[in-house]
């Protein structure tokens, strides 16, 4: 079964909004064993709609559009199907009804123009929008079909996801495909690739690697009868790929790396602080994103210039006279200073020169993208020393991704 989406709106074309919905399309259809064979994007003009729609049916079985089933005169979505299906549009008097509900809720007037929301081809079939004003729809053209769909993400997700799924898993679109997402961290894509090479040739479970900022994603997919039929295959997958790379397959499916240690801190009665220069506090951001963190961190020091290292944290005067506010010295002293500040398990200090221009500091320049990530538990303090390449923000985002992993192997080492 064949399925081609459309998406509409001069926005998207523009490059004003990024069509994310498609995106989102894509991985939908994939698992429910649709083929999305082909996407089209096309403004709001009434001709070229049309001919998308008939280019689209003579091709797919399921065609879906995205938008343009608003209340304005440019929302052409509507009349385009009438027109392919050669259908006549009637006002739906119970979609009348939610619309005055909603406006009403809204503390709205429903005026003329928002009534065009009620019509639909006189075939076709609506689908309720329980967060929003306009309508689904779903219309059969002889043995296929036409789906539309309104474009604000908060309405199109929810509606793909009840009613959407439901009517084309009814059409028993073929087996079905099931995947799973095993998350590394510290090894780089390219070793992995050569450690997993013969389980990426795999056919009937296939394995893909996905390089994330500092880590790799794998996604393991199968098409299978049932998800208990797909959990035995994707499962010795996932054993071959932990029996090769041990724990550096640190979570299965959703879990990040700050979740992973947020939960190990946590069920170890641990805490951890960190004393950030050129991060300026995006790790303890990090963090704290996760619920619960409370648990495990307490306070933690944004210390930016020279004076905020001794201040906050204790950094020696003489090591930043002697070493540089970038340097192994530094970073060691600003994880102790951390750890004991804030009275806690662990400390991290990361300074580092996240400018594209070298740092001239005495006693020599500090190249760009260098940084120094200071680890410090109760029993000792190490620093590692990176050098990245890339924009401010992706050396200030490796260099946090790079302290979580390593603080998740001072975990593991001790544990
Ligand atoms: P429409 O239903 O065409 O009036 O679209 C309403 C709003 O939904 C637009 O202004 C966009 O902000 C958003 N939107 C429309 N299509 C998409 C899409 N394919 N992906 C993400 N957002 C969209
Ligand atoms: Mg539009």
């Amino acid at each position: 079964m064949r399925a081609e989406v459309i998406s509409v709106g001069t926005e998207l074309l523009l490059g004003q909004t990024v069509d994310t919905n498609s995106a989102y399309i894509g991985t939908f259809l994939a698992e429910l064993g649709v083929d999305h064979t082909h996407q089209q994007t096309v403004g709001d003009n009434f001709g070229r709609l049309v001919s998308a729609l008939e280019l689209a049916l003579s091709r797919a079985d399921i065609v879906i559009t995205i938008g343009g089933l608003g209340p304005t005169q440019d929302d052409l979505t509507r009349d385009g199907i009438a027109a392919v299906l050669n259908d006549q549009l009637i006002r739906d008097e119970a979609i009348v009804e939610h619309l005055k509900n909603e406006y009403g809720r809204r503390g709205l007037k429903l005026v003329e123009s928002q009534y065009r929301q009620a019509d639909r081809p006189a075939g076709g079939q609506p689908i309720p929008n329980l967060n929003g004003t306009a309508p689904g729809l779903i219309c059969t053209k002889e043995s296929k079909y036409v789906i539309a769909l309104p474009g604000p993400p908060r309405e199109f997700i929810p509606m793909l996801e009840g009613q959407v799924r439901e009517f084309i898993l009814s059409l028993n679109p073929g087996p079905q495909l099931f995947s799973r997402t095993l998350r590394v961290a510290g090894i780089g894509e390219g070793t992995l690739c050569e450690i997993l090479a013969d389980l990426m040739e795999g056919t009937e479970t296939t394995l893909s690697p996905y390089a994330k900022t500092g880590e790799v994603h794998l996604r393991a997919s199968t098409k299978a009868a049932s998800q208990k039929e797909a959990d035995i295959r994707i499962d010795i997958v996932e054993q071959e790929v932990r029996s090769r790379i041990g724990d550096k397959l640190y979570a299965v499916g959703n879990e990040s790396l700050e979740e992973w240690i947020v939960k190990e801190l946590t069920k170890r009665k641990e805490t951890v602080a960190t004393a950030e220069s050129c991060t300026g506090g995006l790790l303890a951001a990090r963090i704290t994103s996760v619920s619960g963190a409370s648990k495990v961190i307490g306070s933690s020091f944004v210390t930016y210039s020279a004076e905020a290292k001794q201040e906050l944290v204790g950094v020696k005067p003489e090591s930043i006279a002697q070493f540089g506010t970038v340097s192994s010295e530094v970073a060691e002293e600003l994880a102790i200073g951390a750890r004991l500040q804030a009275r806690a398990t662990y400390g991290i200090g990361i300074t580092g020169v996240a400018g594209s221009e070298p740092l001239d500091e005495p006693p020599a320049p500090k190249p760009s993208g260098l940084v120094y990530i200071g680890i410090s538990t109760p029993a000792q303090t190490q620093v590692h020393t990176l050098h990245y390449r890339g924009s401010r923000e992706l050396i200030r985002e490796r260099a946090v991704v790079a302290a979580l992993i390593e603080l998740r192997n001072v975990l593991l080492a001790t544990n």
